[in-house]
């Protein structure tokens, strides 16, 4: 049976820009140049004039953009890098890629986004870096973070892989700062689900420093330069011209499903109205100061999760989990010694977020099926709280 509600369906998207899609393939096919080229020049352009930043490189993922930007700054064998643990696993994943160890900093109860104020006293001679993650579309409070950072002299790599386009406290005057330009270096995905989103595996780094931005060009491609000479131990993380050509088609659409994904979340905000006072612990996304969330998740938390997942399921309405299970207690982790308990902002996360269907071409009616199939759980259930 298809599902009533898919969690997530790029077959609408992709109809309403196929003809366009196809001619730049086509370009590709004709001009039969793969790898990088003026396509990826342009995308690079797009995205850094996107960010405000002032340059960007185009890799082969949003995990390759982590280990390039760690690898530019030298961070290897005997550093520490501070960052959540409620986060996809890649965040950690290059950190000890490059024999580094990644040490996990509770979040913030409400944004998910790691705890500014739970960094110093994780901070050691061994400290290098701190990797915040903009988790699901939010920035994470990066002004206190900034301040710890520049404090105890250490980089600051964003992971704005789900935030393209984000933006930290803008006001009245100002806009705000963009996700991935207010650290050293920020790394983006564009992985088929996020918000712009590649036919494969695409990512990039952006930075503001010259030197930096030098460097991930060049240990992209191995390191050489000119060819076959090589100036540092790289690796093979390029763009495929064939993404960047589809990647700017999307692009010109971002801000307008930007703009729909803000409107299913404050559609579901008035659809939650009634449950929120009668379901206890059920709780909606949390805009912290006027932050531009882009919504790359709409993530609510309710205590009995599971089973309002498994009920939602067999309703005919997706809905997904991030994340299952903190990555300082992953098995692969092991070796670092976290218990149970240490981190129980991130612990209690994992136990009760539910992600959810959110995309641009959501309808009303399926919107509404998704918290009708909520409100008809907990009718059944009995509404807690009351
Ligand atoms: C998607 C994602 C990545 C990795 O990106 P890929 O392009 O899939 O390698 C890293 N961090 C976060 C938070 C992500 O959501």
């Amino acid at each position: 049976m298809k599902a009533k509600v898919p969690f997530f369906d790029l077959s609408t998207q992709f109809k309403s820009i196929e003809v366009e899609i196809k001619s730049a393939m086509d370009e590709v096919f004709q001009n039969q140049q793969f790898i990088l080229g003026s396509k990826v020049q342009a995308l690079e352009e797009a995205i850094a004039q996107y960010c405000r930043a002032r340059y960007a490189i185009g890799v082969a993922s949003g995990s390759d953009a982590l280990l390039l930007a760690l690898m530019a700054l030298g961070i290897g064998a005997g550093d520490e890098v501070i960052l959540p643990p409620f986060t996809f696993f890649a965040t950690a994943g290059s950190v000890s890629r490059l024999g580094a160890t990644p040490v996990f900093v509770d979040i913030e109860r409400e944004t998910y986004n790691i705890d500014p104020s739970k960094i110093g006293e994780k901070i050691t001679p061994r400290t290098r870096a701190i990797i915040p993650v903009h988790l699901f579309g939010q920035c994470a409070d990066m002004n206190p973070l900034l301040k710890i950072a520049k404090e105890k002299k250490l980089f600051v790599i964003e992971d704005a892989a789900q935030a393209l386009g984000a933006e930290y406290k803008p006001n009245a005057e100002s806009q705000g700062r963009r996700a991935g330009q207010m650290g050293d270096l920020g790394c983006f995905s564009f992985y088929p689900t996020k918000n712009l989103g590649a036919f494969g595996d695409a990512g990039m780094v952006v930075t503001d420093n010259p030197a930096l931005a030098e460097k991930v060009r060049l240990l992209r491609v191995h390191g050489s330069q000119p060819k076959y000479f090589h100036k540092s131990i790289g690796i093979n993380s390029r763009l495929d011209t064939i993404q960047a050509a589809i990647l700017l088609v999307k692009f010109k659409y971002l801000e307008k499903w930007t703009s729909e994904r803000q409107k299913k979340a404050e559609r579901y905000q008035l659809l939650f109205r009634d449950l929120l006072s009668s379901v206890k612990g059920l709780e909606l996304p949390a805009v912290q100061y006027q932050n531009r969330h882009i919504f790359h998740q709409y993530v609510i938390r309710v205590q009995e999760r599971d089973q309002v997942r498994k009920f939602l399921t067999e309703n005919g309405i997706g809905t997904d989990i991030y994340y299952p299970v903190p990555l300082h207690l992953q098995e692969c982790y092991s070796f670092l010694k976290y218990h149970p308990r240490d981190l129980p902002n991130s612990e209690k996360a994992s136990e009760e977020v539910l992600a959810l269907p959110i995309y641009p071409e959501l309808t009303e009616d399926q919107q509404k099926a998704v918290v009708d199939g909520i409100k008809a759980f907990y009718k059944k259930s009995g509404a807690r709280g009351q």
